[in-house]
């Protein structure tokens, strides 16, 4: 079986549906979403329409979350702040509904998915180094753990340490790994193309595909709708 693991599409509809295509054409069993359907970009409704047409899970995100209102906003800088406002005015009832029961965890069998962080998931934390990735392995016990939220693609192995490749193959029985899938709709590693992965659960393979979808549409649409245009820049550079 194959299941593909996407996060943090940021209202990105261009990117969203370059990416879901890529996996309809090849014949992927099924698709995990682990939230940040919404925030940033000009597409809410869209997006959480398509995501809850073709994934079989969903998990809240932090600008999910944020976007139900009335929470506080104190942790997102301006820009995020501006667009959470944003796409709170437009969310239809119904996604928004969709939104509210989206859970934090979810866990099948070998694998957890997240969207931050297994250890307190309701607190947003980031896994950046190893020290925080040690404390998320203490805190469960599934051997492979995806994760999204800090949109930069990277694998944590509890033997090994920090690396990436664009295809690994995992040693369940002997180690245990957190992955980060990086960001279908506001990559941030340099890289402007739509990230997320494709694990093998037969051959125990990881693969990070990387899509190129219509930049220049999205950037023009967050400037169409007055939303920052900070937030249509960075997706030209992937930053
Ligand atoms: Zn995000």
């Amino acid at each position: 079986m194959r299941f593909a693991v996407i996060s943090d599409i940021h209202s990105n509809f261009e990117a969203l549906n370059a990416v879901l295509g890529y996996i309809h054409q090849e014949k992927i069993d099924k698709v995990i979403c682990l939230g940040d359907v919404v925030g940033y970009g000009p597409h809410p409704n869209q997006c959480v329409d398509l995501v809850k047409e073709r994934c079989e899970r969903c998990l809240m995100g932090n600008h999910d979350y944020a976007a139900l209102g009335p929470g506080d906003l104190y942790y997102f800088n301006d820009y995020a702040r501006e667009s959470i406002l944003w796409t709170r005015r437009r969310l239809t009832k119904y996604n928004l509904a969709y939104l509210e029961n989206l859970p934090f965890t979810i866990i099948d069998d070998l694998y957890l998915f997240v969207h931050s962080s297994p250890l307190l998931p309701e607190e947003w934390h980031y896994i950046f180094d190893e020290v925080e990735a040690k404390e998320n392995f203490d805190a469960v016990e599934q051997p492979l753990i995806f994760v999204g939220h800090s949109h930069m693609p990277v694998i944590f192995s509890e033997q090994n340490g920090a690396f990436f490749e664009p295809q690994t193959t995992l040693d369940l029985n002997h180690d245990r790994y957190i992955v980060n899938v990086g960001s279908v709709g506001q990559p941030r590693d340099g890289d402007p193309r739509a990230s997320f992965v494709i694990f093998d659960t037969d051959l125990q393979q990881l693969q990070y595909v990387r899509i190129q979808y219509d930049v220049e549409k999205t950037f023009q649409e967050i400037l169409q709708k007055e939303l920052p245009a900070f937030l249509a820049m960075r997706l030209l550079v992937g930053q």
